[in-house]
């Protein structure tokens, strides 16, 4: 049997790097890696899988069956930089070229580039250059026709020895990066039917956050299919929380929408009234969820109700920090995120706000939108509306549960 041809001997295994926790202190460093480590296994287990851990410097090492899986699943874990399945070997020469050789032999024929790219954690026997030249050497020399190329190979094989041996790869799979879910505290989300609100949720969730998402139902101010597109948002952010519940709070505010036109309160001012008063409702609700700050999907200059002056108005509602990840995105770039993170695909129906007027003002004075507040009894309203919640909870996709709370 010509070399390479059988199965190395050596463990297949998942090799997961994290990024930015380098940069935090030893304590910090080792709290974030339990972290991360718990919410690789809630995933894990939420997909019937139980592993094996090592946590070496700087990676985590994942042993288990079906490893493509468990792959792909650490591969939407926040913290996660990239992922590879590895062979593991021996820090043996011949063990490395072996297995790399393995790797490429279904992936290489006559004619193709390829690179072999080493690291090596101490500075004895082969340098990291001397490693790759060895095992590239291997891989051409049973290999006829290749070309190597380190700038622009058409293949790589990745070959890591460190202190427990070797690992042996081809391909890195991207994780979203960021921080791991639950490190930087509770989140409120405004969650939308629309396109934005879902990314800002995620990004929230990126940087570490956990979130509970709050919508507001305008009952027949809104399409007849909205609350069913924001409950669809909600169940698919829920696969980036893996294993943990997310919990979705629903509060009518058609009363609010039923007030404004009662009133005659001048068309123009409807989108900031009605964005105010959701900052009113996350507000009190925020000790009860043990949010720290309102997460939404806003964006500057996107609509005309988003203007720098009208975020102000909107802005003195709020009594904790409001934070709008999508502050300075361009419309494309908050999309190519939903497309990634599977928000964006067109939802079908009657998503329309009958409340929108033709002219929203694009700068609210707050003292004449403080004073129709008043005439209206926005407190009371703010009130009503925190009465009768409904509840989703969602996990890895999946409604749970779906109550609504008796009208107190
Ligand atoms: P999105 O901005 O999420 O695409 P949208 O365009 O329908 O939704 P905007 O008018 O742009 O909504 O509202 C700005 C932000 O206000 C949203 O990103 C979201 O955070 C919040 N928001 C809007 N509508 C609702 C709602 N019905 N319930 C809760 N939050 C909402
Ligand atoms: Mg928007």
């Amino acid at each position: 049997m010509a070399a390479g041809n059988a199965e190395p001997a050596g463990t297949r295994l998942v090799m997961a790097r994290y990024g930015e926790l380098f940069l935090k202190s030893e304590p910090v460093k080792r709290h974030f890696i339990g972290m991360l480590l718990r919410n690789i296994r809630k995933a894990l287990a939420a997909a019937g899988r139980t592993c094996k851990y090592e946590t070496p410097r700087g990676r985590i090492l994942i042993y288990g069956d079906d490893p493509e899986q468990v792959a792909a699943i650490v591969s939407r874990i926040f913290g996660i930089v990239d992922v590879s399945i590895c062979i593991r070997t021996t820090a043996d020469l011949a063990a490395l070229s072996e297995a790399g050789l393995f790797l490429a032999l279904p992936n290489l024929s006559a004619g193709m580039s390829f690179a072999v790219r080493a690291k090596r954690q101490y500075k004895t026997g082969l340098n990291s250059q001397e490693l790759g030249m060895e095992v590239g050497s291997h891989i051409y020399d049973h290999i006829p026709g290749l070309t190597v190329d380190l700038d622009e190979p058409e293949y790589e094989v990745f070959v890591e020895v460190r202190d427990f041996g070797g690992l042996v790869y081809d391909k890195r799979i991207p994780g979203p990066g960021g921080l791991p879910w639950g490190t930087q505290g509770r989140v409120l989300v405004l969650l939308s039917a629309g396109i934005d609100s879902p990314v800002a949720s995620w990004l929230a969730m990126k940087r570490g956050c956990e979130i509970t998402h709050l919508y507001l139902d305008a009952g027949r101010w809104a399409g007849t299919d909205v609350t069913a597109a924001a409950i669809d948002n909600h169940r698919k952010l829920s696969l980036w929380c893996s294993g943990n519940p997310a919990s979705l709070v629903i509060a009518n505010n058609e009363p609010l929408f039923d007030r404004m036109s009662q009133l005659k309160v001048p068309p123009r001012y409807r989108c900031v009234i009605c964005k105010r008063f959701m900052q009113m409702v996350a507000g009190r609700m925020m000790a009860h969820e043990g949010a720290l700050a309102i997460v939404t999907g806003e964006n500057l200059g996107q609509v005309a109700s988003q203007t720098l002056a009208n975020l102000g108005v909107i802005a003195d509602a709020a009594t904790v920090p409001i934070l709008r990840p999508l502050i300075t995105y361009d419309k494309e770039e908050t999309i190519t995120i939903a497309r990634r993170i599977g928000t964006f695909e067109a939802k079908p129906g009657d998503l329309a706000c009958r409340a929108v007027p033709k002219m929203p003002a694009t700068a609210a004075v707050l003292d004449e939108v403080k004073e129709l507040e008043q005439q209206m009894g926005m407190d009371e309203l703010v009130e009503t509306a925190c009465t009768g919640l409904r509840f989703v909870t969602a996990l890895d996709g999946r409604i749970m549960e779906d109550r609504t709370a008796p009208q107190s």
